[in-house]
This record gives structure tokens, C-alpha cells and sequence, in this order.
């Protein structure tokens, strides 16, 4: 091990933007799959081929979220669902991530008939039995899909508030988020659910500005209230945002490789977080899904500091550990789940 990787693993983590269902271990996958009889490939290997990105695949978002699809033929059932959570915080933990908050649509993985609030409670479960294992902060951000509606977006923020982290000893929901293509669905029509996330004393985070113009930003901090920006590329090319998420100290959810695999960012283009720091706009460096971006939380780490170097990545993360939306007063006690 380089002296360079040996102190990036000793650095406390802060990971803030990370998905379940794209950062399932394909091993995982598969063996939930034949448990259900279930073998779209004949071997692991094929099947890793097709959960994580491959080069030639990388610059689009359509080819990134098509890695999806798989996964949520197992996650529609309540111990799968903890299981598959179960691995994602062991990986983060090997990882030397300490402040863990993971996020995960409902919905999607309510086909086998569970409930929203079913759904919730199996990644909570999961949370709770690997905290027993590791010393880690966790909390769960639940997400609304833009595709979905307004609507469907209001029931969602009401069900996150009854699974929240202050209303219960365990770990709980602790922030409320929009996901989905962004085109179409712009952050304002969703004012109302981020009002009852609001005042349910949820996190508020974004995602804006991936495949969207800085307009969708702007609206994401003046009509959603936003406290952080999942991605927020967008919003470097536009100077006076950039001062107001500095002057607002709006978190940026950075994440680097995700960024180049979906097209955000073009390969070899300097990526915004440089943009951000100069500026003085708070940031967090983010794998987004573990999995489809062949990444983890000590890799991203060690790509952020060949582009910012080890320092400044050792105070990213502790900066952003101030931005976490899971509370101290509970987060490390002993629960039940
Ligand atoms: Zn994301």
C-alpha cells in the first residue's frame, strides 16, 4: 500500500450521496437471484458485466441507468432488501466510511405488494443490523421519483416523515430528495412535498443541474429551500449561483466518476467541485452507485485527490461531516429494528 492510499484509508469518510439499488455487490445480486430461480446469465461474471458499467458504455446516461433494471427483480421483497442494504454499509465500512447516508425510491420496489412504508422499514432494518457490526453514522434519504408526479412525490415526503430518524430510537429517514429524468419535471412543481419534508424536520437535498440547466438549481434553493445539490454541475457556469451557494453554504453532492459515466461532465474536462471550492461552496465527494460506477468511497477519494490533492480531500470530508442530515443525538445509540 502507497503512503498516499494508507492515509486515504485512514481518513473518516463522509459519504452523502449513495444509492441503493446501483450499489448492490454483484455477488449479492446473483445469489438472491438463484435463491428465486432466477439466472437471466449463465454466470457471475456475465452477470457483473451487465450491474456494472463497462468502458465502451460509459458517456451516456440512458446506457448508466439501464444497469438498474436488474437489481429490482430481487428488491421487491422485505429480506432481500435487508440484505442487500446489509452489504452495501459492510463495503462502505471496508471503505472507511463513518458517516453513511444512503437513498433509496420506495416505490420502485413496491411491485411484490409491499407498502411504501414496508419498503422503507426493510432498508431501516438492514441499517440497524449492520450497525451492530460497524461504529457508523447512517441515515436514509427517501426519494421521490420526478416521473411519478407531484402527487405520488407529497405521499412519499408524508411516509418519510413517519420512518424519521428524530421521531424514533433507531436509525430512521433522516432527508427527503427528487430523482428521475430531470427534463420536464423542473424542482418548482414539487414545492409542496419539500414543505411537508420541511416541516417534518427532514434534510433537503436535490437532484439538479445532472441533465438540467443551472435554472433547475435555482429553483431547487429558491423554491425548494434546498440545504444540499445532488450533482449540481449544471451550476458552475453560472457565477452568481455559485455565490449564492457559497453564501447559503449549500452542499454540492459531487460525484466524480458518476459524473464522467453519464455524460455530465465530459471525459477529461475539468470537473465543476474545482469551480466549487475556489469559491468557497461547501462540497461532499460522493460514489453515487458503488456498483454501476466500479467505485467505492476510498477510490473516489483517491480520484478527488489526484485532482485537489490529499489535504484538501482530508478537509472536504471533514466539512462535510457538518452537513450530514443524521443527528448526533441519535445516531449512535443501541436500537432494535
Ligand atoms: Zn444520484
Amino acid at each position: 500500500m502507497s503512503e498516499l492510499e494508507a492515509r486515504l484509508k485512514s481518513i473518516p469518510k463522509v459519504e452523502l450521496h449513495q444509492h441503493v439499488d446501483g450499489s448492490i455487490p454483484a455477488e449479492v445480486t446473483w445469489d438472491l437471484m438463484r435463491r428465486k430461480n432466477l439466472q437471466p446469465v449463465a454466470t457471475l461474471e456475465e452477470l457483473r458485466r451487465r450491474l456494472e458499467l463497462q468502458e465502451h458504455e460509459e458517456g451516456t446516461l440512458l446506457a448508466y441507468l439501464d444497469k438498474m433494471h436488474y437489481p429490482l427483480w430481487i428488491t421487491q421483497f422485505y429480506e432481500n432488501i435487508v440484505r442487500v442494504t446489509e452489504a452495501i454499509v459492510d463495503e462502505a465500512a471496508a471503505a472507511g466510511v463513518t458517516t453513511l447516508e444512503l437513498r433509496y425510491s420506495p416505490v420502485i420496489h413496491t411491485f411484490a405488494g409491499l407498502t411504501p412504508r414496508q419498503s422503507i422499514r426493510a432498508v431501516l432494518s438492514g441499517m440497524n443490523h449492520a450497525r451492530k457490526r460497524h461504529p457508523i453514522k447512517l441515515g436514509l434519504i427517501v426519494i421521490a421519483m420526478r416521473q411519478h408526479g407531484p402527487h405520488i412525490a407529497k405521499i412519499l415526503a408524508r411516509q418519510a416523515i413517519a420512518e424519521a430518524q428524530h421521531l424514533h430510537v433507531r436509525t430512521g429517514v433522516v432527508g427527503f430528495d427528487i430523482a428521475g429524468p430531470e427534463r420536464g419535471n423542473p424542482p418548482r412543481l414539487f414545492g409542496s412535498s419539500y414543505e411537508i419534508a420541511r416541516l417534518g424536520r427532514l434534510g433537503l437535498t436535490v437532484h439538479a443541474g445532472e441533465d438540467a440547466p443551472a435554472e433547475y438549481v435555482w429553483e431547487a434553493v429558491d423554491a425548494l429551500g434546498a440545504n444540499r445539490i445532488g450533482h449540481g454541475c449544471a451550476a458552475a457556469s453560472d457565477p452568481e449561483l455559485v455565490r449564492r451557494l457559497a453564501r447559503d453554504r449549500i452542499l454540492v453532492e459531487c460525484c466524480l466518476s458518476s459524473n464522467e459515466h453519464t455524460g455530465a461532465v465530459p471525459r477529461g474536462a475539468r470537473h465543476p467541485i474545482h469551480t466549487f471550492l475556489e469559491a468557497g461552496v461547501p462540497v461532499a465527494i460522493c460514489c453515487d452507485n458503488t456498483t454501476v460506477s466500479r467505485t467505492n468511497q476510498l477510490a473516489e477519494s483517491a480520484r478527488a485527490a489526484r485532482a485537489i490533492g490529499i489535504d484538501a480531500v482530508e478537509q472536504v470530508h471533514r466539512h462535510a461531516d457538518e452537513h450530514t442530515f443524521i443527528r448526533p443525538e441519535t445516531a449512535l445509540k443501541e436500537g432494535d429494528d
